[in-house]
């Protein structure tokens, strides 16, 4: 058997992303030794007993000592105390990075923590479920999906070249790109389509002339689709929308505008405005499922 990629990798955090690189990296023989970090006795119990780490700790400092390699997977809005907590204890040459859905507030929030003698690279797989926890991890989670790294500027352009072949270890396809250039794809692929699923479920569900019952029994596709970008964990998705303000208000700005045609075009009788929206939008469709960033076979296990 080939030697593992890395000595020591810690995993800050064991949910759905923390878990499913537990999963790629066994796969792939990616650590000799597989530490985690999990704040609750019962995740740590189930990191236990699904073997998902060689040891679990508590305390975050615990788990990255002697590590090469630490990934933060927990909520964005915890990385600022967590980098505060874990720097003194980060092994001198390590590469520190994370999963977080934003990059720009991120960089912001463990930048200054970080040792001179670290290597901070932060990433993001973009690849998920409306799943969360330990147990929803997978380790076909990251095959043929991307994962975008956003290194600094005087980054090692070693150091990020190994952090990119973990990534293809684990199956995915990377990418490098500026910070506030990935905060603003992600607002208008990821961000503001769950934003809008979470505002028409509370529209629906706040309706008095159509009752609860009737919606959960009259549910199509549509409604349903949502309902699922809908049920991803609040406590994550709060995070993102408080540190990916700028960008996701920008493309709100853009979407409401281009609501109000439409309601103008229903208004007006355009119907060949509407038919022609909506050919295009068929086409991107297509192309989704053209590029392969859709396959029957693990949605069942994504969706
Ligand atoms: P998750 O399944 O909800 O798991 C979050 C983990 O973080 C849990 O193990 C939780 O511990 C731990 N945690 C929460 N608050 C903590 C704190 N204050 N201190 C220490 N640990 C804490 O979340 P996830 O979906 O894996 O997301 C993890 C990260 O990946 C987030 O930054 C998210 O933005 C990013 N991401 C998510 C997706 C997605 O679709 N889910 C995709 C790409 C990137 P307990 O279990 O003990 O509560």
């Amino acid at each position: 058997m080939t030697k593992p990629m890395f000595e020591k990798v810690a995993l800050i955090g064991v949910g759905l992303i923390g878990s499913s690189l537990s999963h790629a990296m066994r796969r792939a023989n990616l650590a000799a030794k597989l530490a985690a970090c999990a704040r609750s006795e019962a995740t740590r119990a189930t990191v236990r007993r699904l073997e998902l780490a060689d040891d679990v700790f508590e305390r975050a400092a615990d788990a990255v000592r002697g590590a090469d390699l630490v990934i933060l997977c927990t909520p964005v809005g915890t990385f600022s105390a967590l980098a505060a907590e874990i720097a003194p204890h980060l092994k001198k040459g390590a590469i520190l990075t994370d999963a977080g859905s934003v990059k720009t507030a991120v960089i912001r929030d463990i930048g200054p923590h970080v040792p001179p003698h670290v290597h901070f690279i932060p990433g993001h797989p973009i690849a998920g479920t409306e799943f969360s926890g330990p147990e929803s991890g997978f380790a076909e989670l990251f095959d043929n999906r991307w994962t975008i790294l956003t290194p600094l500027p005087g980054a090692d352009d070693g150091q990020v070249a190994k952090l990119k072949a973990f990534w293809e270890a684990c199956g995915a396809m990377v990418e490098i790109m500026p910070p506030d250039h990935h905060d603003l794809v992600l607002a208008v692929t990821s961000h503001v389509p769950h934003l809008i699923a979470y505002n028409i479920v509370g529209t629906v569900s706040d309706l008095e002339r159509v009752t609860e019952k009737e919606v959960i029994k009259f549910s199509a596709s549509g409604f349903r689709d949502f309902t699922r970008i809908a049920a991803s964990d609040p406590i994550m998705w709060r995070d993102i929308f408080m540190n990916n303000k700028e960008a996701v208000l920008e493309i709100l700005g853009r979407f409401t505008e281009d609501l109000a045609a439409l309601q103008r075009a229903i208004r007006w009788g355009e119907g060949d405005a509407l038919f022609d929206l909506f050919t295009r939008t068929r086409a991107i469709r297509r192309g989704i499922i053209d590029a392969g960033q859709e396959k029957p076979e693990l949605e069942k296990k994504r969706t």
